[in-house]
Parts: structure tokens; C-alpha cells; sequence
């Protein structure tokens, strides 16, 4: 039997990019199922996040021209992962297969064929992976590469160079739909998982229209989480730093009560700022790093929904609503 297919894409304030693209994903949907490759009940999903301009008029015009395309409107911004899970969680419930990708013609959507085309062979997890980073510029390109080797010392096991281009199937929808974590990040999420997943690569184009919705802040944001959420080795680094500062300052009571012994008392101010400097130092990255840990729990005890849905096009309500 061929799988149906669920394209599912986060969009938001898209309005720019929309017109062009949505064509683009048709036109591959379409050419898949004709080849037989998948189902005439296959979809593009799209998923507004709450967005401020035309975005979900143009979601709506489109569901209403052709019946493949489909929609759900979150009811206020939530963030790309958030939305990306909304969009999966309601596609579990139709398809057999989904792949989430941009809206803004970044993800080569010629790659989703060979996505197919690897599940088909049996993996339960496609993973689409740049092959080159020359679209990016060189900052990011650099800040890439420390972000992959910081994850990978801190023990969190990720893809390189994958974003959240992926295939995945129901099987592995239907344990991520165990995940309840507020605090997500997919691409930490999935390869933890397991299943038999593969790879294929692709190049990452520029940005149709628009700009992008990952400026430095919230990619560091985003950095962040991914470590917070997966790893606690910054715990232990801490503690680490505090035997090593506690060490020091060993030393340093020895040298103090020598330097008394033998009179020299008013001298070692210098030394004296250093070390107040050096510890308060550490100790507010220290506190900051817990207290990082200590929103995590905060955010997660609460177990609000992740998303709430406004609106659908073109789906049918079920009955896990
Ligand atoms: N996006 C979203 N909600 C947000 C920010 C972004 O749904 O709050 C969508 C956006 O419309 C795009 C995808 O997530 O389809 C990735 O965002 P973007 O292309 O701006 O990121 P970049 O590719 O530059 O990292
Ligand atoms: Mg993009």
C-alpha cells in the first residue's frame, strides 16, 4: 500500500514567501503521486503560528483551490519547535509518513523523493543533511561548528548540519507524542529515540523572500535550550569549578595567615580584589547556570499545553481533540 504523506510547515509571517513556494510543494506533492509513490490522500500541511500579517489568509485561499493542501492556525505566536510539533501531532493522526521542512524554499524539496524513497527501504527516520554551509555567512558558519562540538562535549547526541528537515514515520510520531517536555528540541529529541533512520543530503538555498525568524538572540536561545534541555554536565562542571576555586582559596587562607604571622597585614589588597572579583565571578555563572535548570522544572512542573489550535482547513476534527 503507498504511505500517505503529510508535508508539514511551520509559516510564520510568511506572507512574502507563501504565493511562491506553496506551487513549488504542490508540484512535488503531485508528481510523487502520480509516479505511485505515495497516496492521492496525501497533504501540505501548514501551520500558522500565530501570525501578524496575511499568512493564514493565504493558508485559507489555498485550502479552498486545491483539496491537497491543508492548514492549522495556532491561536498566537508560540515559537518554530512548538509549532513543528503542533503541525506533527495533528498529521500523526492521517499519515503514514510526515516531513517537516520551511516554508521559505531553504529545504531542497527535490530531496523529499529520496526521503520517500529511504523509507521505503525500511528507516523510520529520514534525516535531511546540508552537504555544504555556503549559503551561510561566515559567522554562522563558525558559531555552527562550536555549537556542534560544545553539544557534542556536553554529551547531547545530534546530527550535524541537520536542521529540522526530516522524514519521519507514525511508529516514531507516536512515541514523540510521549515527549511532553515544554522545553523542546527536536533535533535532540529525535536521534535520541533510536529507530533505523538514514540520511540524505541536500544544499541549503538562500531565503525566497523575507528574513529570517532566528536573529543572533534567539539562536543563542535556541543554543541554550538544547544544551539545557538534554545534558546536565554544566551542573557538574560547577561543581567541578567550585573544588577547583575552593582549592585556591585554601591557598590563599595559608598565605593570608603567613602573611599575618610575620606582620605584613595592609599588603595584599591587590590580591584580595582579585579573588573577590575572580569568586563573585563565578559565582553568579554558577547561578545563573542553576537557575537555568531551575526555569527548566519551573516551566515543565506546570505541564501547560504546548499549543493551543484555533482553526483547521481541510482536516477533519478527531476524536483525540
Ligand atoms: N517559524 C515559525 N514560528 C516562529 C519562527 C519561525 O513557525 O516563531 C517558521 C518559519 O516561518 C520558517 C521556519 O519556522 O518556516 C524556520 O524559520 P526561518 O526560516 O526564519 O529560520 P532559518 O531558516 O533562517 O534558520
Ligand atoms: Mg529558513
Amino acid at each position: 500500500m503507498t504511505p500517505i504523506l503529510y508535508f508539514v510547515i511551520p509559516c510564520y509571517n510568511e506572507e512574502q514567501v507563501l504565493p511562491e513556494t506553496s506551487g513549488l510543494f504542490l508540484a512535488k506533492l503531485n508528481s510523487m503521486i502520480d509516479s505511485g509513490k505515495i497516496s492521492p490522500e496525501s497533504r501540505i500541511m501548514f501551520v500558522n503560528d500565530g501570525s501578524k500579517d496575511g499568512t493564514w489568509n493565504i493558508i485559507s485561499s489555498l485550502t479552498e483551490e486545491d483539496e491537497h493542501y491543508s492548514g492549522i492556525s495556532l491561536s498566537r505566536n508560540r515559537g518554530h519547535q512548538n509549532a513543528l510539533i503542533a503541525g506533527l501531532m495533528e498529521a500523526r493522526l492521517h499519515a503514514d509518513i510526515t516531513i517537516s521542512m520551511d516554508c521559505d524554499g531553504q529545504d531542497d524539496i527535490d530531496c523529499s523523493e529520496q526521503m520517500v524513497d529511504e523509507y521505503l527501504k525500511g528507516n523510520e527516520i529520514v534525516y535531511g543533511v546540508r552537504n555544504d554551509r555556503k549559503s551561510d555567512s561566515a559567522f554562522k558558519r563558525t558559531t555552527a561548528e562550536c555549537y556542534y562540538s560544545l553539544l557534542r562535549g556536553m554529551g547531547v547526541e545530534i546530527i550535524p548540519n541537520h536542521a529540522d528537515y526530516r522524514l519521519m514515520s507514525s511508529r516514531v510520531l507516536d512515541a514523540l507524542a510521549g515527549y511532553g517536555e515544554v522545553n523542546l528540541f527536536l533535533r535532540g529529541i529525535i536521534p535520541h529515540m533510536g529507530f533505523k533512520s538514514s540520511v540524505v543530503y541536500y544544499s541549503r538555498a538562500e531565503r525566497i523572500a523575507g528574513k529570517t525568524h532566528y536573529p543572533l538572540g534567539k539562536m543563542i536561545s535556541l543554543a541554550i535550550d538544547g544544551i539545557t534541555s538534554f545534558s546536565v554536565k554544566p551542573l557538574r562542571i560547577i561543581t567541578f569549578l567550585g573544588l577547583f576555586v575552593a582549592l585556591l582559596s585554601f591557598i590563599g587562607i595559608i598565605y593570608a595567615l603567613v602573611s599575618a604571622a610575620t606582620g605584613n597585614i595592609v599588603e595584599g589588597w591587590t590580591s584580595m580584589t582579585c579573588i573577590i572579583c575572580f569568586v563573585s565571578g563565578i559565582q553568579m555563572i554558577s547561578l545563573g547556570v542553576i537557575g537555568e535548570y531551575v526555569g527548566k522544572i519551573y516551566m515543565e512542573t506546570k505541564h501547560r499545553p504546548r499549543y493551543i489550535i484555533d482553526e483547521r482547513k481541510n482536516l477533519k476534527e478527531t476524536s483525540e481533540d
